[in-house]
């Protein structure tokens, strides 16, 4: 293509000044001024991530477990390494934690969850003792403690209970705020969860915690959580609460009910099948959106260099999520105070 010369206005309001050629823009030279100077580089340079950006799973074992069974989850910890694992996390830069428990006695009616003695309680209890200023958040959710696997409690029929998975899951939230959590996580992308769970709250005098429901998308980047937790339901899905991947607009329509619904911020999981989801709900939604890297992706890093796992924690920020929570916080964290 043969470039065209424009004649610039100053020259064509002054015939007798000498004629300049300026070239179109595309025409240049092939240095972008905006990357040929490290010292502009440097003075447009953001970094997109920082330690504080992350949260932590910690998914907690009871002391008898077979480590072997959950060693390979990082952040899959005895209750008694619990203390020990948030004050590193904290030394590290990172603020904030989800925990979640691994439940050996599971009946139909998940009656353990609303047990204060339970391994979540002596959990939430272990890391706000260790690091008092850490975000903690939790999941309200049947999956760790039916016998079915299920995140519902089912009726007759096998049908869901709803009425009664809306007073499990909202008396759940309030037993962890009592013990002291800041954030819960209504995970069964049940609808009316997350009122039920906001109700329930303030009744109780918690109007200061948060509620931080889940749009999951249906996917196999949760197996290994799933079996290293054994809350398959024998089905092998979620009773079709889970939305199929093809359907972005019911993950939209999900994120905006549970804004309706009084939610504070909102979990998009598998981040990574998820990156168009983010960014078309970070144009429609003001509250955080939290980017839930799963097990799954986690395993798919774990042979990869650290810097591609923090080059993927970026791209998810600028995708539009505020926070990131993942199993390689630790890592990651550890690497950013490396500079990296
Ligand atoms: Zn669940």
């Amino acid at each position: 293509m043969t470039s065209t010369i424009v004649m610039s206005p100053a020259v064509v309001e002054n015939p007798t000044a000498p004629a300049l050629p300026v070239r179109r823009r595309m025409d240049v030279t092939g240095v972008n001024p905006l990357r040929a100077r490290p010292r502009v580089q440097e003075l447009l340079y953001r970094e997109l991530l920082t330690p504080a950006d992350l949260i932590a799973p910690i998914l907690v074992q009871p002391d008898h477990r077979d480590p072997a069974r959950y060693r390979y989850l990082p952040g899959a910890v005895s209750i008694s390494e619990v203390a020990g694992h948030a004050q590193q996390l904290r030394s590290v830069g990172v603020r904030a934690c989800k925990i979640l428990v691994y439940i050996e006695h599971r009946t139909p009616h998940a009656e353990d969850a609303l047990n204060p003695d339970n391994l979540m309680i002596a959990a939430i209890h272990a890391v706000r003792n260790a690091v008092p200023d850490m975000v903690i958040a939790t999941e309200v959710c049947g999956c760790a403690w039916t016998d079915s696997g299920e995140c519902v409690l089912l009726g007759s029929r096998g049908r869901t209970a709803i009425d009664a998975t809306y007073e499990l899951m909202a008396r759940m939230a309030v037993l962890h705020a009592q013990a002291g959590v800041d954030i819960v996580g209504p995970a069964a992308v049940l609808d009316g969860s997350v009122q039920a769970t906001r109700f329930e709250l303030d009744e109780a005098g918690f109007t200061d915690v948060g509620v931080a429901p889940s749009v999951i998308f249906d996917s196999a980047l949760f197996d290994i959580y799933k079996s290293a937790m054994n809350t398959d339901p024998g089905r092998g899905n979620r009773r079709g609460f889970q939305i199929d991947p093809s359907q972005l607009g019911q993950a939209l329509d999900q994120a905006e009910r549970w804004i309706d619904e009084g939610a504070d911020s909102v979990l998009v999981q598998p981040a990574m099948t998820s990156i168009d989801l983010l960014t078309r709900l970070r144009g429609v939604i003001r509250a955080p959106l939290i980017a839930f890297s799963t097990s799954g992706e986690d395993q798919l890093f774990a042979t990869a260099p650290i810097a591609v796992q923090l080059e993927y924690a970026r791209a998810l920020k600028r995708a539009g999520a505020d926070l990131i929570m993942t199993y390689g916080a630790l890592r990651l964290a550890r690497a950013l105070e490396d500079g990296q």
